[in-house]
């Protein structure tokens, strides 16, 4: 394969100190970039581009990673718009309607879901992002569960097995049943598909997990080797975050109640368990949105995602969830742009996406502007897309 010279970057992100500036972001002014074979082959001024045969002038564009979008649950029928109404007009939100997409979702065929998740993955990437996690749980049959999981890996190496979702109605006396199935059968069926295991861990909501059902699930899932990740402390304080500390989840996502003691425990876990953001919920929920800020400030490696779901945040785009992050929670343009791209690596312990440097995956994203200031500074205006190489 021919080696191509994309130059013309007014502006290049490339998350590795030292290629670029020393900053975390590593940037680079007037710079050119060589892809070889779906990878990055060099990267440097542009004054010292190497011939190619192939050139490719972006017109003094900036280049950022390709956004890792590491918590997304896209394989799902129909909508819940108007639930999405009901709750602007004042009604709450404690996890029920889950159950409506489920019903949705059993009922439509594999071509239809196959259909539904091209559309939403085209979605991500005309707004930059070249990496998406998919979770299954509107399946929570075992039957469903595998169905979707198989579903979604026709799509994307990074699929979760989130049986452990909601509790289905017709368990609502029988949870530790449901919690068995979920460890047992249904696991046995989805891990051959599945690279995670999530649970919703909330014992805010009657129709989530505690922390001693949620345990069965993720150590199961540890035994048939999956990597672990966890919905936790969404609608209050609960005992998500030291879960999955205590049991080495490579994610915690929301994280939008803490205590000292989590924000503690997150920072002393920076290696090992990143704190996810997903702040498209409490726009969606209109909730308060979780003190980022402090996390950075703390020390806790913070990412970013969009938790793409028809409930409480039907959103695929990664430049509406940095603006918010900025806006809403305080993090600087750089540090949400890291968050978007370094960040979701890490929670997806993937090491050859979310930066640019020499053998990384040639996953860029261009954006219409000189500087990837404009992401935050532009909201709602589409100037980020996946470049197609
Ligand atoms: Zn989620």
């Amino acid at each position: 394969m021919t080696a191509t010279l994309l130059t013309g970057i007014a502006e290049l992100v490339t998350n590795q100190p030292g290629l670029g500036d020393q900053s975390p972001l590593g940037l680079l002014s007037d710079a050119a970039v060589v892809v070889q074979d779906g990878r990055v082959a060099w990267v440097g001024p542009r004054t010292a581009e190497p011939d190619c045969d192939d050139r490719r002038d972006l017109g003094g564009r900036a280049v950022v990673p390709g956004f890792v979008d590491s918590h997304s649950h896209l394989v799902f029928a129909g909508d819940r718009s108007a639930e999405f109404a009901a709750r602007m007009a004042g009604k709450a939100y404690d996890g029920g309607g889950i159950s409506t997409t489920v019903r949705a979702t059993r009922a439509a065929g594999d071509g239809e879901l196959r259909r539904l998740l091209a559309i939403r993955i085209a979605e991500l990437r005309a707004q930059g992002t070249t990496t998406v996690e998919v979770k299954s749980g509107y399946g929570l049959t075992v039957e469903h569960e595998a169905r979707c999981l198989r579903l979604a890996r026709e799509f994307t190496d990074e699929t979760t097995f989130l049986g452990a979702h909601v509790l289905p109605a017709d368990f609502a006396r029988r949870r530790e049943e449901y919690v068995e199935l979920v460890a047992g059968p249904m696991l046995a069926a989805c891990a051959p598909y599945a690279r995670w295991v999530d649970v919703f861990c909330e014992p805010h909501s009657d129709h989530a997990f505690r922390a001693d059902e949620a345990r069965v699930v993720l150590e199961a899932g540890r035994a048939s080797g999956l990597g672990l990740r966890v919905h936790g402390n969404q609608l209050g304080p609960g005992p998500g975050v030291q879960l999955a500390v205590e049991l080495g989840a490579a994610s915690v996502d929301h994280c939008t109640y803490l205590s000292e003691q989590d924000v503690d425990a997150l920072s002393a876990a920076r290696d090992t368990t990143v704190a996810t953001l997903l702040p498209g919920v409490e726009f969606s929920t209109r909730s308060p949105y979780p003190d980022g800020r402090a996390l950075l400030d703390a020390g806790v490696l913070v990412a970013l995602a969009t938790d793409c779901n028809p409930g409480t945040s039907y959103s695929t785009s990664m430049p509406f969830v940095l603006a918010l992050a900025v806006r809403e929670m305080h993090l600087t343009p750089a540090e949400a742009l890291w968050a978007a791209t370094g960040g979701g690596a890490t929670a997806l312990r993937s090491n050859d996406i979310g930066h640019l440097g020499v053998g990384a995956q040639a996953d860029l994203t261009v954006l219409d502007a000189p500087s990837y200031l404009h992401l935050a500074y532009r909201p709602g205006v589409p100037i980020a897309r996946a470049l197609d190489l």
